[in-house]
């Protein structure tokens, strides 16, 4: 059942995310069903394909291993899978669910497939972004993280629902207990009218008769949460990863939106990292140098024995394999790489000036 993407959205297989993205959105004029000459089921066919080669991770699988891995739950079925995920998920800015969502509320103006309402109100709790430091042994290991975040949070007294508790409800006004509204979207294709949900009653029907004390009938409350989070393995200075349910609660049973955290890693005193390996300088003696040594060297895993040849020169690297930092695939380890640096003695006691000097005669 496997299924060419490429073939679907018409690029080659080596296309960048820009050209995936552009042709996505001109096949998805073309066959969008509202539209004259629509085709129903290219137009799924072709969000099929995005929703695979938009995301960096799902291309990657997609790659080594064909549609097959995608045909189940968590796969491409129709329009129910933007900002969802469980768990952990990386989410680098400029791929993944985030970038699909924004294409469509780009392409239909929102208010489709009933995510968010043109209205204003939103249903999903906003999104959330934050920024931790980290050293480099933190991301080297994945390590856990405690966070406090201020975030709009789930109302205890009213389970969310903004009513006061025991109390009554009453027949919405602003629907007439129908729960639905007419409203108006704009899109690409000019202004549509919709059934949409109502505002007032959120599509209920009825309203409490008294609103909830503690958060005046919102069903939310700004709080501080304090959670764990596992920081992604290997993440590098700059990225931002998505933890999906931590940005603000949405009242009434509306989806809670993610929280997005953006990372910088602290320099780490002697290992600089250059994708999966880390450059070390070890400063050695002449002598070292022209004789060769053995010396201990700390690595992020524990310290090994370096071999320094004979009549090594300054600037040489001598490489340590799989002492670098732990592959994104989670199979293997980049290198580590010594870079020697030989040092020129600056203060002589006066026995190493007369050897010197002696060897200066020998023309060394
Ligand atoms: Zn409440
Ligand atoms: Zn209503």
């Amino acid at each position: 059942m496997s299924k060419d993407y490429y073939k679907i959205l018409g690029v080659e297989k080596g296309a960048s995310e820009d050209d995936i993205k552009k042709a996505y959105r001109t096949m998805a004029h073309k066959y969008h069903p509202d539209k004259k000459g629509g085709d129903e089921a290219k137009f799924k066919e072709v969000n099929e394909a995005y929703q695979v080669l938009g995301d960096k991770q799902k291309r990657t699988q997609y790659d080594q291993f064909g549609s097959a891995g995608f045909g189940g739950a968590g796969g491409p079925s129709g329009f129910s899978g933007f900002g969802g995920g469980q768990g952990f998920q990386w989410d680098f800015s400029g791929g993944g669910a985030e970038g699909f969502a924004d294409i469509f509320e780009d392409l239909f103006g929102g208010g489709f497939g009933g995510q968010r309402e043109a209205t204003g109100r939103q249903k999903k709790g906003a999104d959330l972004k934050t920024h931790i430091e980290i050293s480099l042994l933190e991301s080297a290991f994945g390590e856990t993280k405690e966070m406090n975040i201020h975030r709009m949070m789930h109302c205890d007294t009213c389970e969310g629902s903004g009513a006061e508790p025991k109390t009554e409800t009453v027949k919405c006004h602003a629907c007439q207990g129908k729960g639905a509204q007419e409203k108006f979207f704009k899109t690409i294709f000019g202004v549509m009218k919709q059934q949409g949900v109502c505002d007032e009653c959120l599509g209920k029907g009825h309203i409490p008769k008294e609103k909830c004390k503690k958060c005046h009938g919102e069903g939310v409350l700004k709080k501080t949460d304090s959670f764990k989070i596992k920081i992604p393995q290997s993440i590098e200075d700059g990225e931002t990863f998505k933890i999906p349910k931590k940005g603000n609660d949405a009242p009434h049973g509306g989806a809670s939106g993610s929280l997005f955290v953006s990372v910088s890693i602290k320099p780490h005193k002697d290992l600089l990292r250059n994708g999966d390996d880390l450059i070390m300088n070890l400063p050695i003696n002449f002598t070292q140098a022209v004789f060769g040594d053995k010396v201990e060297i700390e690595t992020l895993y524990k310290s090994v024995q370096l071999k320094i040849p004979e009549g090594v020169q300054s600037g040489k690297i001598i490489k340590v394999a799989s002492y670098g930092m732990p592959k994104r695939s989670g199979f293997g380890k980049g290198d580590m790489l010594v870079k020697v640096n030989i040092k020129t003695p600056e203060k002589l006691t006066k026995k190493q000036k007369t050897l010197l000097e002696e060897l200066k005669k020998e023309g060394i």
